[in-house]
């Protein structure tokens, strides 16, 4: 690994973990975290769940395990060049969506909808619960007991209620501090994935037309250069090269960008970038608004299209008939999922029960989830 910039994440200044635990041997402690978390139940449900189409639309689809190692390979580029811990930047982008519910978008709304009266549903602070908590694996501790440093990169966002029950990782919400750049990385890394694998998907779904994002100029300027210089390409690989130049702009305004931002503020250590007002890392303005241009793209012709919004729609369905039927006889849970809502319950009445509904239904993949609704609602299965 090339040298750390002083302002990276490194194992020294780290805050450590929940639970003490002796260094590892041979490995630094967040290639740990890393490596807890590939070996996670939860890491490996997510080559099931979705975030646009439902995992059984087709093998050719991200999926938000897919999607997660894209992230991990955009932010690992990134971090090498700013001299960043690229080991904790691979650890954020591989455990930052393992809270999400089954069918993405659609299943996230309906879980917050069903849990209106009982605190709600963030995917956010469940990917947190999953790391904390939720994983049952080690003898010493509940949960992955991951480094500070990757706790606070998969918390990406909190409302200052929830910021207050969550003691120090919750601190910099109130406090209006920002996280590591490693985290900052990670969060750029995501949107720059999705962005640019859901124009590819969304053609190849047929849902966007080549004929429309020639209407963005993010896309428009990287379509024209490659039409200029290869004429006669057809159209599945000038999709990709089209991509895969938007990608390369993104990352490379991106890196540049932040340098200058790093440039002026000069950090001499995580804890300078932490106490910063804004973040260090970011595209230049021109960049920000060509890439919002397409995120406004995205929303309007393809998370709005009649045909995702079927899919939502049936999945939103799927979520509260879940929930409704297991708030009301709990009996229908599995074992281990009843005792935690006998255990919730003693502690919190009816919002325990919740609670342990909505582990249970956010740690479903989209098949599961459709198989569970089935087994209890179908007549004809009897299993
Ligand atoms: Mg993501």
């Amino acid at each position: 690994m090339t040298r750390l910039a002083d302002y990276a994440a490194n194992d020294q200044s780290s805050l450590g973990r929940r639970f003490p635990e002796e260094a590892p041997k041979y490995r630094s402690e967040f290639q740990r975290d890393r490596d807890r978390i590939i070996h996670s139940g939860a890491f490996r449900r997510l080559e099931y769940k979705t975030q646009v189409f439902v995992n059984h639309e087709g093998d050719m689809f991200r999926t938000r395990l897919t999607h997660s190692i894209e992230v991990a390979q955009i932010g690992r580029s990134i971090a090498r060049i700013l001299k960043l811990n690229e080991e904790l930047v691979e650890t954020i982008s591989l455990a930052h969506d393992l809270g999400h519910t089954p069918f993405g978008h659609a299943g996230q709304d309906a879980l917050n909808a069903c849990m209106k009266d009982y605190g709600g549903f963030e995917h956010n602070l469940q990917s947190l619960r999953v790391v904390d908590e939720l994983e049952e694996r080690y003898a010493d501790f509940p949960g992955l007991n991951l480094t500070y440093e990757s706790r606070e990169g998969i918390l990406k966002h909190c409302s200052p209620m929830k910021a207050r029950e969550l003691g120090d990782i919750g601190h910099r919400f109130l406090n209006k501090e920002q996280p590591g750049l490693e985290a900052q990385i990670v969060n750029l890394a995501d949107e720059i994935a999705y962005n640019n694998h859901d124009v590819d998907d969304g053609l190849r779904a047929g849902l966007i037309s080549l004929d429309q994002l020639c209407e963005i100029r993010l896309f428009a300027d990287q379509y024209d250069e490659v039409k200029r210089r290869y004429p006669e390409l057809t159209d599945r690989r000038l999709i990709h090269e089209v991509i895969r130049r938007m990608i390369n702009v993104l990352v490379v305004d991106l890196i540049d960008h932040t340098r200058q931002q790093i440039d002026i503020i000069n950090p001499q250590s995580i804890d300078e970038v932490r106490t910063q007002a804004t973040k260090l890392a970011g595209f230049s303005q021109e960049m920000q608004a060509m890439n919002l241009e397409l995120k406004q793209f995205l929303r309007q012709h393809l998370y709005r299209h009649y045909r995702v919004h079927r899919m939502s729609a049936k999945a939103s369905r799927i979520i509260s008939a879940l929930f409704n039927a297991f708030m009301d006889d709990i009996g229908l849970l599995p074992q281990d999922y009843q005792q935690s809502a006998k255990d919730y319950e003693k502690q919190q009445a009816e919002l325990g029960r919740a609670r342990a509904v909505a582990d249970y239904i956010a740690g479903m993949t989209d098949r599961y989830a459709i198989t569970e609704y089935g087994r209890i609602f179908d007549p004809v299965e009897l299993t």
